[in-house]
Order: C-alpha cells, then structure tokens, then sequence
C-alpha cells in the first residue's frame, strides 16, 4: 500500500463536485481496495496519541456554520477494533491508547466519503499529541508502516499551507507569498529527499508560522512521509493553492 497527505479544505468537499473531488477519486482508483484505513486527521489534536476503537464509529461534524445538508451526512464505515488492538501493542515505545469515544471527524469522512463512498472499508483515526515535537510524529509515522503489508492505506489528513486567519474570502485565486514560498520549500525537499527540512525547517521558522500558525494541519504530512519507508517516490495532485493560504496540494507515496 503506499500512504497519502491528503489535503481537505473544506468540509463542503464532501458533497461538491469539484477539482478536488475528483482529484481525490483519482487517488481511490490509482492504488488497491485497502483492507483498511488508518487516518490521522488535523482534526483530532489532543494532548495523547490514541486510535479509534470501536465496531462503529460516528460521523462527527466537527465545524459550524454549514448549510443543513452537510450535517445530515453520514459515513457509516465499519471500525476494525482488532486493528486497533494490534497497532496499540505492536508499537511498544510509544503509548497508542484504544479509544471509545471519538469517531470520524471531517478530516476523514470528507475525503473517504469522495474517495471510497459506500463506506464498507474498516476505518481508524489516529489522534495527533499536540504536546510532542514533529521529530515524534514523523517517528511514529515510521512505526506505523507494517500495516502497509496488512493492506492498510495509511492517510494523513490536513493542508500543506493552513492559516484560517489570513484566508482571503473575497479572492478564491489568490495566494500569499508565503503560502507559495512555503509549498515550495516543502516540495523542493521532497525532491531532494531532505527530511530534516520537513521536520525541522531549520531557519524558516518565520515562514512556518505564517503558513501554519499551529501545525495542526502540517503534522498528518510528516505521518504519511514516515510510514512511506526510506525508498519512495511520490506524485502530487490536486496542486493548488486557494483563498490566499488554504493549499489543496496532496501527495501520494509509494
Ligand atoms: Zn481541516
């Protein structure tokens, strides 16, 4: 299996017809039916790493203000508690905890909703410790990669550039300097393989700030890139920038 960053925008992606949608529908069909999926979504960033345990996990509507519809969607994908199990004692050095009481936020059932819509795989969130450092997350995301050889897809869900408070909402094109400038840092280490940058960023720090005032939605990156392994290549899709700093950009690794 390979592993994705998959960014999400939106939670109105989950019933438009757009781009995106159809980017992330052309990831679906690239790559096997997973036996499973493990998402870390941005959207479960808590002060402990657990993983989503349940037989059947809620579709949670995390965000406000949306038009009715959306709330009365529901992705009724199956959980897959041994799994859970399996990943909580399998990595020993790092606490997993099972959870009962979280579910699918719009981190993964916007995006799996596109991608796998008749919800029959077993889907798990796994949480994001906000009180660790990126190195730990890009460790645990190396840990994670046996399950690729379970059939596991292993998606993290977020945004290469997310900054709520500089989101242009009169300019659907436009792009801040530093959303671009920071993209492209992030690809050009992609290509030339430096981890280091990805996790450190040394000396950009400023520019890391502008493009994610938390890393919420930059961490789920540094999971797919850690479970990718050490030989991987990749493909970019749905390459945009939208609403000055909201980046759409999604990678596959392989
Ligand atoms: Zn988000």
């Amino acid at each position: 299996m390979p592993t994705l960053f998959v960014g999400h925008g939106s939670p109105m992606n989950a019933v438009e017809e757009n781009e995106f949608t159809e980017g992330w529908r052309e990831i679906a069909e690239s790559i096997a039916i997973p036996n499973a999926i493990l998402c870390v979504s941005a959207h479960w960033f808590i002060p402990s790493t657990k993983v989503t345990a349940m037989e059947r996990p809620k579709t949670i509507y995390d965000f406000y203000g949306f038009p009715p519809a959306l709330y009365e969607q529901q992705y009724p994908a199956p959980g897959a508690p041994e799994l859970a199990n399996t990943i909580s004692e399998s990595i020993k050095d790092i606490s997993i905890r099972p959870d009962q009481s979280w579910g699918l936020d719009h981190g993964t059932w916007v995006v799996l909703r596109q991608m796998y819509p008749d919800a029959n795989i077993p889907t798990l969130q796994l949480s994001i410790d906000y009180t660790k450092p990126p190195r730990f997350h890009f460790e645990l995301g190396k840990r994670l990669a046996f399950l690729r050889d379970q059939g596991v897809l292993i998606i993290g869900s977020g945004n290469l550039v997310h900054n709520l408070l500089a989101v242009d909402w009169h300019n659907p094109g436009s792009i801040h300097k530093y959303a671009l400038e920071f993209e492209n840092v992030v690809l050009s280490a992609l290509n030339e393989k430096d981890i280091e940058m990805l996790i450190d960023f040394p000396n950009l720090q400023d520019l890391v700030k502008k493009a994610h005032p938390t890393l919420d939605h930059y961490l789920p990156l540094l999971y797919a890139k850690g479970a990718a392994g050490s030989d991987w290549t990749y493909d970019i899709h749905n390459q945009r920038i939208i609403l000055g700093s909201i980046s759409m950009t999604s990678f596959k690794f392989g």
